[in-house]
């Protein structure tokens, strides 16, 4: 079942780059003025002091990379102030945007638990503070549909520089909230994917035998082909190597019913690609495998483009026409991990 109202799912954003530089840089304004929160004030002052004004804030969050590991530096900026405090503030107002200016139906947020939570813990402390971050989300997700009618559910993020034992941790809490969160995934730096990949292949095994949905970042730069984690997902995050430098795996793809998560924006940003032409054969393979793609922003905030202008600029640059944009917009939908299948009738024109 899929929309009817040509609004878009969003399968792939980052909480960590989802919040505009504005809001976050006005949220530190106003912590640094207020005093009642000691430690609110105190990494309002931290922040404000290292980046007194917006522009260096902003500039901090969204310059140009040229790989990978450089581009997800960010996200160290951002996750600190994403706390348990913080987050029920920025989940409305990021629902917000999403549905003021995207026309978004329904989100899948994906991020990392464990960044959002005090360091050093001991594992089983980590887990009540973790799951009190699932829940804040989630109940500021169901305050925030009120006014913005959009289907939300959490995708909880492994790390690949993460030990073995936290990422199972982060498993094993998507097994027991499973109605905040639809799924898994995994993401971090490509270096330490290839370091950590059997312990990242076994937990994603855990999550499957647990019963839980998996996607998983890979194949999004020439460094990150790791073929042994693909049996596990039901959806690829990324994947654009597959057909660019593997097309004999497509067939398999075909067969297991994935389907890709396509983030153009991240790609000229951490300098896996350099023109929009590189991406036409990605999505003619897949076409012509069957293969579906959800067309996906990543970390929007970071990039400056909202997911209808993905589309856009994937249509006017040749590499999608109308029907295959439609295509891409329904097959987010039919790849939902939580998708109702309805409309809410506030949607409706008047
Ligand atoms: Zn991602």
């Amino acid at each position: 079942m899929t929309s009817t109202d040509r609004s878009y799912a969003e399968l792939h954003l980052h909480l960590g780059g989802a919040v505009l530089p504005r809001i976050l840089y006005t949220y530190l304004q106003r912590r640094k003025q207020d005093r009642s929160d000691p430690e609110q004030h105190s990494l309002a002052t931290t922040y404000l002091r290292r980046y007194p004004t917006f522009e260096k804030f902003e500039r901090r969050l969204t310059r140009p990379c040229d790989t990978l590991e450089k581009y997800l530096e960010a996200h160290k900026v951002t996750e600190p102030l994403q706390s348990q405090a913080s987050m029920a503030y920025f989940i409305n107002r990021l629902l917000r945007g999403a549905f003021a200016f995207e026309n978004i139906s329904y989100l899948e947020l994906r991020y990392n638990p464990y960044f959002r939570i005090p360091r050093g813990l001991p594992l089983n402390e980590s887990r009540d503070h973790m799951a009190g971050i699932v829940q804040t989300v989630a109940i500021a997700a169901q305050a925030a549909f009120q006014q913005f009618p959009i289907v939300f559910t959490q995708i909880l993020c492994m790390d690949t520089r993460l030990p073995k034992a936290t990422n199972g941790a982060i498993v094993e809490l998507a097994t027991e909230m499973p109605k905040e969160v639809c799924a898994v995934d995994i993401a971090g730096p490509d270096e330490a994917y290839r370091e950590n990949l059997p312990d990242i292949v076994e937990n994603l095994a855990l999550a499957k035998e647990k019963g839980l949905k998996v996607t998983g970042h890979c194949f999004e730069t020439p460094d990150s082909c790791f073929p042994e984690v693909l049996d596990y997902l039901d959806r690829i995050g990324h994947g654009i190597q597959i057909p660019l430098r593997m097309p004999k795996l497509l067939t398999q793809v075909a067969k297991r019913k994935q389907c890709l998560e396509v983030c153009p924006t991240t790609y000229f940003r951490t300098g896996t690609i350099r023109s929009y032409s590189e991406l036409k054969p990605v999505f003619q393979h897949c076409f012509d495998m069957g293969i579906d793609i959800a067309i996906c922003t990543d970390n929007s905030a970071f990039h400056n483009v909202r997911l209808p202008l993905e589309f856009e600029r994937l249509l006017t640059s040749g590499v999608l026409d109308f029907t295959q944009m439609e295509r891409c917009r329904q097959a987010a939908f039919r790849h939902a991990f939580r998708w109702p299948g309805t409309i809410d009738e506030r949607r409706s024109v008047l």
